[in-house]
């Protein structure tokens, strides 16, 4: 039986090791901290004993890998998956608008539920209309050297739409302001979730903490398929002979038994392990999230989540227990002092909902430096493909080329395909 290590326990290394003992290879996954999930976990907060999210994570029905995944891991009862396409945004005041899809036939639902959005005027949501009916006419040339907001211009998409639909859905997806986010990633991922049905444009939210949700499954298949998962123990370098990597050297050991090697880390970490090779051709950007749980003396909110209309806070989520307030594309506010940041974060709450400062009990603020990679115009030439000029070397992680933001769907995407790159280098 042929032995592979996979070098991080985020996601796309889960992925990779779940689909190579399914075909039936040894699996040896090596991972440095003391848990698995990487950028997606969840964890007890000692204060108030709620299990919370290191971020809030949102899927979509259009997250087909990652669906796919779930369900090999026994894991897709633990999402909560809407019904039919529905956000509520909020606008100063208090105001309400929704976007709901209409209990129609698919596109129509859609259609019904675009002309219905009231944050815009009626020829804007025509103009919203043309240009999502002309997506499946685009080709990703014509896209490569815009950003999104080079594209809505090009586009004449009004402020207002640009305010209460794209930036919202862009920022949130992208992790990155639209002057900087390519506009061939973000077409992409748009034509995946309005053009590929109904199912395509639901959220999905993880029912659990993240780690229950699918790190817990995940660990499980691994040890029922007689895989073996080492934590807290990273690798620091390895040595290559005649095009092959022959030794992986770990914080506690060396390994030589073995085949072949996945790396599913980010690109900084790879560049550690391999300071001599030059996997992409450029350094990435990353770019930060905030997350801001709140506890209140009384629950004022009585919708799952919001979108915030032009705010620097993007989204709500309400557990009922508690609030997560989600500010992306966060760099200005990462090295604010956590009193600053709810300071912020209550003055935009008390415009936008009648949440007030005396209702706070209690909070606790996530800073994620790195949280996404930035997938500028730039980025998107650099992003390598799974197999490597190292014969027994393959590549995972969000920032391969899989034409997706930094998101969990484009991580078990790199992750299966680089599960299968060393099952066809096995054929050989
Ligand atoms: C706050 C936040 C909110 C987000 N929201 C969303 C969202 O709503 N929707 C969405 O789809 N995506 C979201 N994302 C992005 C998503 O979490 C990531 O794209 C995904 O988790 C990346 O997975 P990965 O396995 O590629 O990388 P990682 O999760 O970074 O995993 C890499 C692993 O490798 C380990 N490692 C590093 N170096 C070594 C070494 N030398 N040896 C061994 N192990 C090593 C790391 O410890 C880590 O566990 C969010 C991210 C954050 C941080």
């Amino acid at each position: 039986m042929k032995k592979c290590l996979v070098i991080g326990g985020g996601i796309a290394g889960l992925t990779s090791a779940v689909y190579l003992l399914k075909a039936g290879f040894k699996v040896e996954l090596l991972e440095s901290s003391p848990k698995l999930g990487g950028r997606a976990y969840s964890f007890q907060d000692l204060s108030t004993g709620t299990v919370i999210d290191n971020g809030q994570h949102i899927l979509m029905g259009c997250y087909k890998e990652t669906l796919k995944f779930l369900k090999i891991i026994n894991a897709e009862d633990n999402l909560h998956i809407q019904k039919r396409l529905s956000v509520n945004f909020l606008a100063p005041k208090q105001k309400l608008y929704k976007l709901k899809s209409f209990p129609l036939f698919y596109p129509l639902n859609l259609v019904a539920g675009l002309l219905n959005y009231k944050a815009l005027n009626f020829n804007e949501r025509i103009r919203l209309l043309l240009l999502l009916s002309r997506l499946p006419f685009y080709s990703g040339d014509k896209l490569e050297s815009l950003s999104i907001y080079e594209w809505l211009e090009m586009e004449n998409q009004s402020m207002q739409v640009r305010k209460a639909f794209w930036e919202i859905i862009a920022v949130g997806a992208m992790n990155t302001n639209i002057e900087k986010a390519s506009a061939k990633v973000f077409v992409n991922l748009i034509k995946r979730m309005f053009l590929n049905g109904n199912f395509s444009t639901k959220i999905i939210l993880p029912a659990y903490g993240l780690t229950e949700t699918y790190c817990n499954h995940a660990e499980k298949f691994i040890e029922d398929h007689c895989g073996i998962i080492n934590l807290q123990e990273g690798i620091q370098s390895v040595n290559i002979n005649n095009n092959k990597i022959c030794e992986v050297i770990t914080t506690k050991k060396s390994i030589t038994e073995f085949d072949y090697l996945i790396s599913s880390v980010p690109q900084y970490a790879l560049k550690k392990i391999f300071p001599e090779e030059n996997f992409s051709k450029t350094d990435f950007a990353y770019s930060s999230i905030l997350s801001v749980h709140l506890w209140l003396k009384e629950n004022v909110l009585d919708k799952t989540f919001y979108g915030l209309i032009d705010s620097h806070v993007h989204w709500i989520f309400n557990h009922g227990s508690h609030l997560t307030i989600v500010i992306s594309d966060a760099d200005k506010y990462i090295d604010e002092s956590k009193e600053n940041i709810l300071s912020i974060i209550l003055s935009e709450l008390e415009k936008y909902t009648n949440i007030k400062r005396e209702m706070v009990e209690s909070f606790k603020i996530i800073k994620e430096k790195r949280a996404t990679f930035v997938a500028s115009k730039e980025t998107q030439h650099s992003r390598p493909c799974t197999k490597t000029n190292i014969s027994n070397f393959f590549l995972a992680g969000d920032w391969i080329d899989t034409g997706l933001p930094s998101t969990i769907e484009s991580a078990v995407l790199s992750g299966r395909l680089a599960a299968e790159a060393v099952i066809a280098a096995d054929k050989k």
